[in-house]
């Protein structure tokens, strides 16, 4: 299996470089921020408050999360429902970042994201930790970056798409708590691994960010042949 993994913080632009990518070389894209994402969904409904560890870590074992391709997007579904819009709440991202702290609750996320990866010739990955702790074999690692204001900047139209009008104040508050907490944990924080490509792409378009990454990849796996 050949991984590409990509790591960042909040914003950084991972998720359209990784969906991106995954299309031109024809992998499957594993997006593990959605997982947490769901998992925190599914806390929510279930009442589990976000300090609770033990059931936190309960629920992570029993979840079933997985995606389906449909058409140019993917959908995350959560025990067979799809939650792809309900995940992209503010709320739900503060909560993934404050239930992701917990060990238990990582040590089953990384089986159900491995288990994913290991069906498929190809994988995307991309999040916190899986350049560092889920595939630490991959072949490319990226670690994509841009600083809190222009990250916040991004953030905040994406949310304007969405339909969510948020002051731009209030979203760079809310990247810098989540970079805090992100970077601090003692499992798994956020990290540069010793081998990642670091790519900082601060006043770039997203297809200046995926012509420079796919570059370094084709580099990598020493091929030219993209979809
Ligand atoms: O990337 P995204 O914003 O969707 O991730 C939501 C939250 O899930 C992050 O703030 C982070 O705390 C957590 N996460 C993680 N490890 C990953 C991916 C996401 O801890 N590999």
């Amino acid at each position: 299996m050949t991984v590409i993994a990509i790591d960042g913080p909040a914003g950084s632009g991972k998720s359209t470089l990784a969906r991106n990518l995954a299309r031109a070389f024809g992998f499957v894209f594993l997006d593990t921020g959605a997982m947490y994402r769901a998992l925190a969904l599914a806390a929510q409904r279930a009442g589990i408050p976000p300090n609770d560890e033990p059931r936190l870590t309960q629920l992570a074992q029993q979840i079933e999360i997985y995606f389906v391709a449909e058409g140019d997007t993917q959908r995350v579904l959560l025990n067979g429902e799809d939650v792809s819009e309900a995940i992209r709440t503010p709320e739900i991202s503060d909560l993934a970042s404050r239930i992701s702290v917990y060990p238990g609750v990582r040590r089953a996320m990384v089986a159900l994201q491995r288990a994913l990866a290991s069906r498929a010739d190809g994988v995307v990955a991309e999040g916190r930790d899986t350049t560092t702790v889920v595939f630490p074999e991959a072949i490319v690692k990226i670690y994509l970056d841009a600083s809190p204001q222009e990250r916040a900047r991004r953030r905040q139209q994406q949310l304007q798409q969405q339909g969510i009008d948020e002051p731009y104040e209030k979203v760079l508050q809310e990247i810098l708590e989540r970079d805090a907490r992100d970077l601090a944990r003692a499992d798994s924080p956020l990290r540069i691994a010793p081998d990642a490509l670091v790519v900082q792409n601060d006043g770039w378009t997203k297809e200046q960010t995926f012509e420079h990454v796919l570059n370094l990849c084709r580099q990598r796996i020493g091929t030219t042949e993209v979809r």
